[in-house]
């Protein structure tokens, strides 16, 4: 077996965005010791792109504002499909974790008397989002790094060690979780420079390793974003909940064809700006679904008198939620009055000084002038669907965020249910402050009573170090196939068969041609050796998006409904009999080698909601989602 570098932990943490790096500070201020392990830099991750804010109800901008109305309207935004539970948790404790963030030395933007400021966001009733300009994500990152340099430099006036109790492993990507037992043990991975191994040995893991995106062709995403905590769950014996569930961002770039995908913050629709066709036309006016009828504006003058006072008018419905935005740009498209390049008009110009705009958005503005010599301050963005967020994730216990493995813990992007079947924007960040924070303490709890180490045995070890080098294994002759080439084939299945828009025929031919691509990758073949190979990590982060990919396809060729991020042509509609099922992907743990596992999707039940919570509805809101079986349980009466 090849040299192990290994280490001993109380704690593991894979990934250093928010949900990350809020684990490591809760379970180090419970007194362990705690590893970060990243696969790039430390500070690059998804969390530090985020650009709108952070979703919380402190009331700052519209003092009616509370956790119960960020409870119903995150639960609406999810098509009453979220775990009910853990919409609670968060909706209560956001403002808390936003005003932590102050005391670690965070400084969001204010109002004119000196509060936090928030801005509308799609599907929050009231100004919600904390923010820092565009650069929400930015702030919070720099700020949970430096608190955790402060809790370095007390480890230090301890100890004489900086990193006694807490360390960061960056640019190090974790490929394997290994067990004793039924319980966690380690984690394995590589130095991506040396391609040197590396052994963690830790009775928890929390998984905090983002999302999905780069199976898709067209996405917000970049490059570490391959599913690989998702995947490493699943092989671990976890199960995965609701992967059917993609959000596709309304407003991506589309110009020119190297930064397609790019994303453009809804912020620019919060702070005013509207969508038009090729005519020059708001037709965002004309897609209010059924669900949402009577809560947005129905005419111009309403929705730009919203602007000015929310209280006095119906919301604009350019901020309807994501997935409804997304799906009437698509139809505006399909109908042939899209822009030259295949989108819609984002046009902030005509809405703001030009100042304002350069105040209140400046990396959209960096961003059109450096990427497409477009001057936001004067032209519309040209803007599209662009894949951006996944909702499904590792399924977990909403109060300590642990999986169904013991000793394994999910939190943000990768753990699925508080959004249901849509995320609304700026409800991520707030995610990954209460769940980071809960998964931490949740895995410093289970150390803490554990009577045992559990212990990493040779034979599993072998077998990760040897499922790593796999792709180095020349292949029978004349059947190597190329990571770059099979990377390529897979986004285009994803952006063409499991899209924005879904049918049956096109998702059996997607699990056909995945299947396909699953048996090509047991042949995968990189050159050179295992110093900084680029090709060798696609080989292994294939291994994972195929996996996941896998998942999305058989969760939305079984859902045969509509709703939020999953929309099937074949079943427009929204069930009723769907709302409380979650489709939950498992992988047979002896069916784990180098190879990609077969999936299973199985139909479970939701809990029902709460009846304190459930009576924050009116029964009429209910009518739209539930089946007429549940709302005579819920009347107390026989259907
Ligand atoms: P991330 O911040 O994505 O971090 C994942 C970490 O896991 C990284 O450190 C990565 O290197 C590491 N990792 C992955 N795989 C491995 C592995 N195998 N081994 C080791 N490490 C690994 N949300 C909002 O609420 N408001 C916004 O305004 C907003 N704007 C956004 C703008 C953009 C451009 C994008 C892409 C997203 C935006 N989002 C926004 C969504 C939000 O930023 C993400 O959902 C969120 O940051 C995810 O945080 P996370 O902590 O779960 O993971």
């Amino acid at each position: 077996m090849p040299e192990v570098e290994r280490h001993k932990y109380d704690v593991v943490v894979i990934g250093a965005g928010g949900a990350g790096l809020r684990a490591v500070i809760e379970a180090r201020e419970h007194g362990l010791s705690v590893a970060v392990v990243c696969k790039s830099l430390f500070g690059k991750a998804h969390t530090v792109m985020a650009e709108g804010g952070c979703a919380a109800a402190m009331g700052n901008a519209n003092e009616k504002d509370n956790w119960q109305t960020h409870f119903k309207d995150t639960m609406r935004g999810g098509k009453f499909l979220n775990n009910w539970r853990m919409a609670e948790l968060h909706a209560q404790e956001a403002p808390d974790r936003v005003w932590e963030l102050e005391t670690y030395g965070a400084l969001f933007d204010r109002t004119k008397d000196g509060r936090i400021s928030q801005r509308n966001f799609g599907g929050h009733t009231y100004p919600r989002l904390a923010h820092v300009g565009d650069r929400t994500g930015l702030e919070i990152i720099r700020t949970m790094q430096q608190k955790i340099v402060s809790l370095q430099q007390e480890d230090f006036a301890q100890t004489g060690d900086y990193e006694a109790r807490i360390k960061i492993f960056a640019e190090c990507t974790i490929t394997e979780l290994l067990k004793d037992g039924d319980k966690i043990a380690g984690a394995f991975g590589y130095w991506r420079e040396s391609g040197r191994f590396i052994l963690f040995e830790t009775p928890a893991v929390v998984i905090a390793t983002g999302g999905v995106g780069k199976s898709y062709k067209v996405t917000s995403n970049s490059w570490e974003y391959t599913g690989d905590g998702h995947a490493l769950a699943l092989r671990a014996g976890a199960s995965l909940i609701n992967m059917e569930f993609l959000q596709f961002h309304p407003t991506g770039m589309v110009w020119p064809p190297s930064v397609k995908g790019i994303l453009v913050t809804e912020g620019v629709r919060g702070d005013g700006g509207v969508l038009k066709n090729s005519d020059g036309k708001r037709f965002m006016f004309d897609y209010i679904p059924p669900v949402f009828k009577g809560q947005y504006a129905e005419s111009i003058e309403e929705a730009d008198q919203w602007l000015k006072d929310n209280d006095s008018a119906r919301r604009t419905p350019d901020l309807l939620p994501r997935d409804e935005v997304a799906r009437a740009i698509n139809e505006e498209v399909k109908a042939g009055r899209g822009t030259p390049h295949g989108g819609v008009y984002l046009d902030i110009a005509s809405r703001l000084p030009a100042d304002q705009i350069v105040k209140r958005l400046p990396s959209m503005h960096h961003q059109f002038k450096e990427l497409a010599d477009v001057d936001i301050t004067k032209e519309p963005m040209e803007v599209g669907p662009t894949c951006h967020y996944v909702m499904g994730g590792i399924e977990v216990d909403p109060d300590t965020q642990a999986a169904t493995v013991p000793g394994l813990f999910a939190a943000g992007e990768c753990a699925g249910g508080l959004h249901g079947s849509n995320r609304l924007g700026g409800n991520s960040l707030s995610d990954l402050l209460v769940f980071g924070r809960r998964a931490g303490l949740g895995a410093a709890s289970y150390v803490e009573q554990l009577p045992g180490r559990p212990k990493v045995s040779d034979t599993d070890l072998a077998a990760a170090a040897k499922a790593a080098v796999t792709p180095f294994d020349p292949p029978q002759e004349g059947i190597g196939e190329n990571p770059y080439t099979l990377h390529m084939e897979l986004q285009q299945v994803m952006n063409d068969l499991v899209g924005i828009i879904r049918k049956e025929h096109e998702l059996k031919q997607a699990i056909e041609k995945l299947a396909e691509l699953r048996d090509r990758y047991d042949h995968v073949t990189v050159e050179g050796h295992r110093q900084f190979n680029p090709g060798w990590h696609l080989a292994l982060d294939m291994r994972n998006m195929l996996l996941i990919s896998e998942c999305v396809a058989q969760g939305a060729l079984l859902r045969t409904e509509s709703r939020g991020g999953h929309t099937r042509d074949d079943h427009p509609g929204m069930d009723p009999v769907w709302r409380n099922k979650l489709l939950v992907c498992t992988v047979d743990p002896d069916d784990v080698g180098f190879s990609v596992p077969s999936v299973t999707v199985t139909p479970e039940a939701q809990v029902p909601m709460r009846e304190d919570l459930l009576r924050l509805f009116d029964l009429a809101e209910l009518e739209k989602y539930y089946t007429s079986a549940d709302l005579a349980a819920l009347r107390g009466t026989e259907p």
